[in-house]
């Protein structure tokens, strides 16, 4: 059946939409979009998001492991607990879309720690882990001085509202700290990979946020912004092998470029080129 597409900007309203013509790595029906206007890259639909997606693990493979997650997503929670430590120690804590928990693992050593997660199948995981998992925001009923959220925002149907419900959780002075990737990251809109272009983009990020329109969907959630900092995950190694080779992974095998890496990902920060966008969010005292 065909899906309904968008016939103007999510984020603007503008109608001066045009296709990127990037391809989606898992997708042959939907199309990468760009609004004119302000700049937002989102899919051509949202109808496949269906209601109980996630909640199926639809997102994941069906031989799917949390342990194989966990090992996968070591160095970021390992990235996000060291800049975020000072920030969480003996606070409360709740990872919206908290995956598997691995940053979860690492803050409740220092933080009193809970996590929201659709996915049933991993129920019994943070049981045995010992992690307070939630299922809903909605079966909630506390507040929490930091809330986190790591490249979740870009799969929401609606961001807009989870943003201000999310904020609606904070204590006073609370924080909501956000991460999403980045759609200006230097092999899009410096080197023009379009290898890199046709993989990055897949049908689960329904959303692709800039600096700009990251913060433009924030203003219209009537939250202040306390900073908005870079981050670069990959280094030059990954960069070079997709450039001549049109693959990932080339940060696991062109490993002599690592150490240039300090410089050049500094670089890409500076020229606000990186992969990673982080956002720390408050509510507006009255
Ligand atoms: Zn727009």
């Amino acid at each position: 059946m065909k899906q309904k597409e968008h016939n103007k900007c999510c984020l603007c309203g503008s109608t001066d939409v045009a296709d990127t013509g990037y391809k989606l790595r898992d997708s042959k029906e939907l199309k990468v979009l760009r609004c004119n206007n302000c700049s937002l890259v989102f899919l051509s639909s949202f109808e496949h998001i269906y209601k109980d997606f996630y909640k199926n693990g639809k997102m994941h493979s069906p031989n799917f492991q949390p342990e194989r997650w966990l090992v996968a997503s070591n160095t970021d929670d390992t990235r996000r607990f060291e800049s975020l430590k000072s920030r969480i120690k003996g606070k409360s804590v709740l990872d919206f879309g908290c995956g598997a928990g691995g940053f979860l693992i690492k803050a409740k050593e220092i933080a009193d720690v809970y996590g929201v997660e659709q996915q049933e199948a991993l129920s019994e995981f943070f049981i045995k882990n010992k992690l307070n998992v939630y299922p809903t925001l909605e079966s909630i009923d506390k507040k929490f001085d930091v809330i986190t959220m790591f490249h979740v925002l870009e799969h929401l149907r609606d961001p807009e509202t989870m943003i201000e419900q999310l904020l609606n959780f904070l204590n006073d002075n609370g924080e909501l700290i956000i991460e999403v990737p980045n759609e200006d990251d230097a092999l899009l809109s410096l080197y023009k990979c379009r290898a890199f272009a046709n993989f990055t983009h897949w049908r689960c990020h329904l959303f692709c946020f800039n600096k700009k329109t990251l913060k433009n969907l924030v203003n219209k959630c009537n939250a202040k912004i306390n900073y908005i900092k870079p981050i670069q995950r990959f280094g030059l190694a990954n960069h070079l092998y997709w450039i001549f080779k049109g693959e990932k992974g080339g940060h696991l095998k062109w490993t002599f470029f690592n150490k240039l890496d300090c410089v050049y990902k500094n670089l890409l920060k500076i020229l606000g080129k990186s992969d990673t966008l982080m956002i720390s969010l408050s509510n507006i005292k009255d």
